[in-house]
């Protein structure tokens, strides 16, 4: 039987639920990277690590609802949040407490974010910065990373995914080859004093889980003191995830402003997006439209978010990084058995394996999954293969969160499941 006739029996009800969906959302789903193939299993709840399909299959979740839950699904921490609001009232669009509290932990912990402002995603954050930056210089043009995911909104939504077009790009945004030094300055030779800000993901998520190089960012930050511009981070995903607060200490750099979501919101809808206290005060001074949106800082999530960076607050981050480092360095001796047309990346609890056709020369310089030379083909057949052996991946790999270390031989688990599925895949790819 083929991985594919496998998980459809495996998913008898999940396949029966998606043919409904997909008579209800584009691609069945409301979310692109939620859709792969053969169809998605159906979840029908979550508890810890763990994901229970509605075929009653139980998955450890690498994936942590889109990396956001640091503390585990269902955590003690965002159930007090809801019972709370369950009495309390969930929204009511008024200045509040809840709020205030979580701000004020966010700045205890990122002291740079002197002012900011919550709002519902991570991809509201982003476009609230950019438009913020903007106000604050005068400017239009943005410039990203190649490969750089800041979320849906259009300005950002540039130069994803290949060919990139760097310069030649419309409406006002190009693109930067990530950690290349040399074609990075050439760019930036040729963009002066003319861009409202850089924008960058300190680790690169979507475009492959590779943490920018120090002397890059600094290259970055030179350039932004140099001409005026502002430097945004989008903290989206690295924000409270290998430390108490931003990943910047960790890579040395500091910028004007940050973007946050996912774990600030405690597994609640959230963004927050921040900076230096002149720049942040251009939408006061200015009358700029930013930081709206109904639910925008309601208590439920504030509380939530409150709950959970409490928590976090008391947290030994190095057992989490640990954890992931330990399992990437395996990954990376279980994966040459059977192909060197491969290599993985990550830093701390991430971790991606990344199918290649071709033998990687340098997997810094560039995102490796968006290396012309992917082999999607196994990596689709991969994440069934995990997905058959108990483990749920994104990028054919993922995070933990701190509910992954009370999984008794947690490594070994997620090995064994990687040395079965890598089997699996090379033996059909064979036939
Ligand atoms: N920025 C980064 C780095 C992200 O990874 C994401 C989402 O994955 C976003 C922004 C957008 O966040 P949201 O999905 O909450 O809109």
């Amino acid at each position: 039987m083929s991985l594919f006739d496998k998980y459809s029996a495996m998913f008898p009800l999940s396949e029966r639920e998606y043919g409904k969906a997909l008579e209800l959302f584009p691609g069945g789903v409301c979310h692109d990277i939620r859709r792969f193939e053969p169809f998605p299993f159906v979840t029908d709840s979550a508890e810890g690590a763990y994901l229970q399909t509605i075929d009653g299959v139980t998955l450890l979740d690498l994936w942590c609802g889109h990396y956001g839950n640091i503390l585990g699904h269902a955590s003690t921490e965002t159930a007090a949040a809801l019972r709370e609001a369950a009495e309390n009232g969930t929204h009511t669009g008024t200045l509040n407490e809840q709020q205030i509290k979580l701000a004020s932990l966010i700045k205890s912990a990122v002291s740079e974010m002197e002012l900011m402002r919550f709002c519902t995603s991570g991809t509201e954050a982003t476009m609230y910065a950019v438009r913020t930056a903007k106000a604050y210089t005068g400017r239009e043009l943005i410039v990203k990373i190649e490969g750089g995911w800041h979320g849906a909104n259009s300005e950002l939504s540039y130069d994803i995914k290949p060919p990139f077009n760097r310069l030649t790009g419309t409406g006002g945004t190009i693109s930067l080859p990530f950690n290349n030094m040399e074609a990075t300055a050439d760019v930036l030779e040729k963009v002066g004093d003319n861009a409202a800000a850089i924008i960058i993901e300190p680790v690169i998520g979507a475009g492959g889980g590779i943490p920018a190089k120090k002397e890059y960012l600094q290259m970055l930050r030179e350039f932004c003191d140099r001409t005026g511009t502002v430097l945004i981070f989008d903290e989206v995903i690295t924000g409270f995830r290998f430390r108490f607060g931003s990943v910047s200490p960790l890579l040395g750099v500091t910028p004007d402003m940050f973007t946050m979501g996912k774990i600030i919101g405690g597994g609640l809808a959230i963004g927050a997006y921040g900076g230096r206290r002149e720049i942040m005060r251009t939408i006061t001074d200015k009358k700029i439209v930013v930081g709206g949106g109904t639910f925008s800082a309601s208590p439920v999530t504030m509380n939530a978010g409150f709950n959970t960076l409490s928590t976090l607050k008391k947290a030994d981050y190095s057992l989490l990084n640990s954890a992931g480092d330990n399992i990437r360095e395996r990954i990376k001796t279980t994966v040459c058995k059977y192909t060197d047309k491969a290599c993985v990346t990550g830093f701390g609890s991430f971790f991606f394996l990344h199918f290649l056709n071709e033998v990687p020369q340098e997997v810094t310089c560039r995102p490796s999954r968006l290396l012309p030379a992917m082999d999607s083909n196994t990596e689709r057949l991969f994440k069934i293969a995990m997905i058959l052996n108990g483990v749920f991946t994104m990028h054919s790999g993922g995070a933990l969160s701190f509910a992954h270390l009370k999984t008794e031989k947690l490594s070994d688990t997620v090995i064994k499941a990687y040395e079965n599925s890598l089997e699996a895949v090379f033996d059909e790819r064979r036939q």
